[in-house]
């Protein structure tokens, strides 16, 4: 079978890579290559924030964390993706959430044991994915298998427009350009801003805290977190860059502007209602929805891939 998958972000790779798994034939059509997507801004660590949380969403959590158990056994390193401790503190105690029985080595604790002197944390072991490598090593695996990438010039802008393309099925992976190309009205960009600094080789986990976040790669740190309902643009914005660095000087005390390498900001495509899972026929054929993954689409890429394969 001859399939097509739109988007080159996480979910789209994802997705391609399944289906070459049953075999089948898969062209991917993009205006984006991977490293330009939202997917690449992502911190990322494996845990669903900005997204609704139902049992759905907690069958593809659990899926998700066997397949990247899978991808770390047989790539780790080479595909950016390792397991370490996460922190997720709080100055309010906060009810114990359904997913922490998905994590590993989950402990609750109070001050003092608590980095940055916050009252309460939860300390779990979880995935941790280091982007721009783990979308060039799934790029990767994907033309291994002779997938065949199409960036097209300009973005599709109507579902019909798929019908000239030549595969059975079509899966639509496009992030928050479903609101144009489907006319999604409950899809929504929540933005996001990121502060990039100098390497912590002294730092072996990540945290959240109140919101803020610190998370170390190899060659530098990420730090965040900004959470804008609504606004669609991806420029970065001073006040923000200094409520980060603010915000999280209670982790990193000698923290200040002067550390700061880069700033951008991203558009999590958050979906009032949930992510769209699921497939609608149009000129006879089949069109699988898998978008609106908010800020957990890296955490659920694999278990929202194979349920898009199951709509088949
Ligand atoms: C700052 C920030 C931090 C985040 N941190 C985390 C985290 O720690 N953990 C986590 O799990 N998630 C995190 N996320 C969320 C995560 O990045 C997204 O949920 C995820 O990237 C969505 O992936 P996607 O493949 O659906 O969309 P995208 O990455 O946006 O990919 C969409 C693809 O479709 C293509 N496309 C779009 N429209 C069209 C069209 N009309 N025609 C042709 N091609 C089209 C694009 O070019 C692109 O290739 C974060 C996001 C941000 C912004």
């Amino acid at each position: 079978m001859h399939v097509a998958v739109l988007g080159a972000g996480v979910l789209g790779l994802s997705t391609a890579l399944l289906a070459q798994q049953r075999g089948w034939t898969v062209s991917l059509y993009t205006d984006r290559l991977p490293l330009h997507t939202t997917s690449v801004k992502a911190g990322a660590s494996f845990k669903p924030h900005a997204v609704g949380y139902t049992a759905h969403t907690r069958r593809l959590l659990e899926d998700s964390w066997t397949a990247f158990e899978r991808v770390q056994a047989e790539a780790g390193a080479a595909a950016g993706v390792r397991k370490h401790v996460h922190w997720e503190a709080s100055s309010a105690p906060r009810p114990r959430a359904d997913y922490l029985s998905v994590m590993q080595q989950v402990r609750i604790l109070e001050r003092p044991e608590v980095p940055g002197g916050y009252a309460f944390g939860w300390r779990y072991v979880s995935f941790f994915i280091d982007m721009p490598v783990y979308l060039t090593w799934l790029m990767a695996q994907f033309e291994q298998n002779t997938g065949r990438v199409v960036v097209v010039n300009q973005p599709f802008t109507d579902l019909e427009q798929l019908a000239g393309l030549p595969a059975e099925i079509v899966f639509n992976c496009t992030g928050l350009g479903s609101r144009r190309l489907c006319h999604d009205q409950n899809l929504i960009p929540i933005k996001g801003q990121v502060v990039v600094v100098g390497p912590r080789p002294d730092m072996d986990w990540s945290i959240n805290a109140d919101g803020f976040y610190v998370y170390p790669r190899k060659t530098e740190t990420l730090l965040g977190g900004t959470t804008e309902r609504n606004i669609d643009t991806e420029t970065v914005d001073n006040g923000a860059l200094h409520l980060v660095i603010h915000g999280n000087k209670r982790i990193l005390p000698g923290l200040e502007l002067g550390d700061v390498r880069r700033a951008y900001a991203g558009l999590r495509p958050y979906r009032e209602g949930g992510i769209r899972l699921e497939a609608e026929e149009r000129n006879s054929r089949r069109i699988v929805h898998n978008y609106g993954h908010g800020g957990a689409g890296v955490t659920l890429s694999w278990g929202s891939a194979r349920a898009a394969l199951d709509c088949v």
